[in-house]
C-alpha cells in the first residue's frame, strides 16, 4: 500500500474541501427526492465521488493535485474526503455512484475476470453498486446470516442463491454488487458472490427511512438466483481468507469512513450555529468551546485509525474507538443544535433537522457502538490492545 506524505495529504484537504459546497446544495433536495440523485450525476463533485476506489489499472481520470494522482486507496484519502464532503451532505456522500463497500471486495478479493467486468461497468456511465451482508433478522450477528446458495447439483459448479438481505445501501438503482450467502455450516461456510441486477429471480424494493435517505435502504430479494462458480469471488484463495473474511476487511477498512461522514456532520452542525445563533450565554459559550475540542480529538482519532488500517487492515481497533467517538459526537452535536435554537427549531432549520435525523443512521453502519465496544473491551483484556 502506498502511504501517503503528509503534504500531499495537505494538498489533498485543501483541494478536496472546495467540493462541498455542490453536496450542500443539493442535500435537502434529495433527501425530500431520493430519485432526484440522477439528475446531478454530471456535478464535479459526483463525478469525483463516483471514481475515486477505482484502482489505476482502470482508472484514466483520478483526482490530479500537483502532479500526484489520487484513487481513493487509502483509507487516509477516504476519511478526509468523506469527512469534507459529508460536511456538504453525507446522505448524498453514500447515495453517490461508484464502488463504496463492495469496491473493496472487489479490490482485495476479486479475480481479474471480476475486475474487468465490475469496473468496466463502472466507468461506462454513471453505476452504483452494493454489498449485501446484513438480512432481516441478522443484523449484528452477521455470523449466523441465512441467504444459502446450495449446489444445483453434485457434478457442476453452479448454485442457486435463495434469500432475504436488507437496509442494502442503493440496492434499487445498482447495477451490480456483492452478496454474502452460506454454503454450507459453519463460520467457514460463507462465500461472497458478484451479481448483475438484471440475473432471473433477483428483486429490489426501496424501504422507508427517517435518516440518510439518499441512498435509498433497499430489500432485495433472492429467489433460485444461477451463480456461476465464476462469480464466486475468491475461490482462488483458501475458506479462512475469504467469505466473512471479507466482510472483517471492509468493516475495518470502512468504518473509519463512517467515522468521518459522522464527524462531517458534526462540524456542519457546529459551523451552523457559531454562524447563526447570536448573543450566547456563558453555559452556551462553555458548551460550544467542548464541542470544538471535541471535533479537533476526534478528528485526529479517525485520522490516527486511518493510518493504523492503511499500515495494516487487521489494525481496526483503533478504528473502532473512532467510531464509537464519532457517532456519540453527532448524536450530541444535532440534540444541543435543536435545543440552542429552541423550539420550532425542527421546522425552521430544515439542516439542523436533517442532520440530526442523518446522525442515527452512522450508529448502525460497520457496527454498532455495543458492538464495537464489546469488540475493544475483549481486543483489551486478551492483550490485542494494551489502552482504550
Ligand atoms: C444508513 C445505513 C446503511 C446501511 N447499509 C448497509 C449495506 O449497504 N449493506 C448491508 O449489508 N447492511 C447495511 N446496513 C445495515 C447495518 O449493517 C445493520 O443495521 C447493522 O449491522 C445492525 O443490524 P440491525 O439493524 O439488525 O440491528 P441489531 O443487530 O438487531 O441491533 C439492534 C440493537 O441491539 C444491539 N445489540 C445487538 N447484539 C448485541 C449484543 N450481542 N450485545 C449488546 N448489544 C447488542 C445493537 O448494538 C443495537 O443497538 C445499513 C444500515 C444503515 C443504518
Amino acid at each position: 500500500m502506498n502511504i501517503l506524505n503528509i503534504e500531499k495529504i495537505n494538498a489533498f484537504e485543501e483541494a478536496i474541501k472546495s467540493y462541498y459546497q455542490e453536496f450542500r446544495d443539493i442535500g435537502l433536495i434529495i433527501d425530500e427526492q431520493p430519485d432526484r440523485l440522477h439528475e446531478f450525476t454530471d456535478l464535479a463533485s459526483v463525478q469525483l465521488l463516483s471514481r475515486m476506489m477505482i484502482p489505476s489499472e482502470y482508472n484514466d481520470h483520478p483526482f490530479i493535485i500537483n502532479n500526484t494522482k489520487f484513487y481513493g486507496l487509502t483509507c487516509i484519502e477516504r476519511v478526509i474526503g468523506t469527512e469534507w464532503l459529508s460536511y456538504g451532505d453525507a446522505g448524498v456522500v453514500v447515495g453517490c455512484p461508484g464502488p463504496s463497500l463492495s469496491g473493496i471486495i472487489i479490490q482485495d478479493f476479486a479475480d481479474e475476470q471480476q475486475k474487468e467486468q465490475y469496473y468496466s461497468k463502472l466507468l461506462s456511465k454513471p453505476c452504483w453498486t452494493f454489498f449485501a451482508l446484513t438480512e432481516p433478522n441478522k443484523g449484528s450477528d452477521a455470523m449466523h446470516i441465512e441467504t444459502n446458495m446450495k449446489k444445483v447439483n453434485a457434478c457442476d459448479g453452479q448454485r442457486l442463491l435463495n434469500g432475504e438481505k436488507y437496509f442494502i445501501g442503493n440496492g434499487t438503482r445498482a447495477e451490480i454488487g456483492v452478496v454474502f450467502a452460506r454454503t454450507t455450516t459453519g463460520p467457514i461456510g460463507i462465500e461472497m458472490c458478484l451479481i448483475e441486477k438484471d440475473s432471473d429471480g433477483f428483486s429490489a424494493e426501496a424501504l422507508d427511512t427517517l435518516g440518510l435517505r439518499a441512498p435509498k435502504l433497499s430489500r432485495l430479494t433472492f429467489q433460485n438466483v444461477r451463480i456461476n462458480e465464476e462469480q464466486i469471488i475468491g475461490r482462488h484463495l483458501s475458506p479462512l481468507k475469504r467469505g466473512m473474511h471479507g466482510a472483517i476487511t471492509v468493516f475495518n477498512k470502512m468504518r473509519p469512513t463512517v467515522a468521518a461522514m459522522a464527524l462531517g456532520v458534526s462540524q456542519a452542525t457546529y459551523d451552523y450555529m457559531i454562524t447563526n445563533k447570536k448573543n450566547l450565554s456563558l453555559d452556551q459559550q462553555q458548551k460550544l468551546e467542548h464541542f470544538q475540542n471535541e471535533l479537533i480529538t476526534t478528528r485526529n482519532l479517525i485520522r490516527q485509525a486511518a493510518l493504523e488500517v492503511d499500515i495494516n487492515p487487521r489494525n481496526g481497533y483503533v478504528g473502532s474507538i473512532a467510531k464509537v467517538r464519532a457517532t456519540s459526537l453527532v448524536k450530541q452535536i444535532t440534540q444541543y443544535a435543536l435545543d440552542l435554537f429552541g423550539e420550532g427549531a425542527f421546522f425552521e432549520h430544515p439542516y439542523l433537522n436533517k442532520w440530526f435525523r442523518d446522525a442515527f443512521a452512522f450508529e448502525n453502519m460497520e457496527g454498532t457502538s455495543n458492538i464495537l465496544k464489546l469488540n475493544i473491551f475483549q481486543s483489551y483484556m486478551n492483550g490485542k490492545i494494551s489502552y482504550v
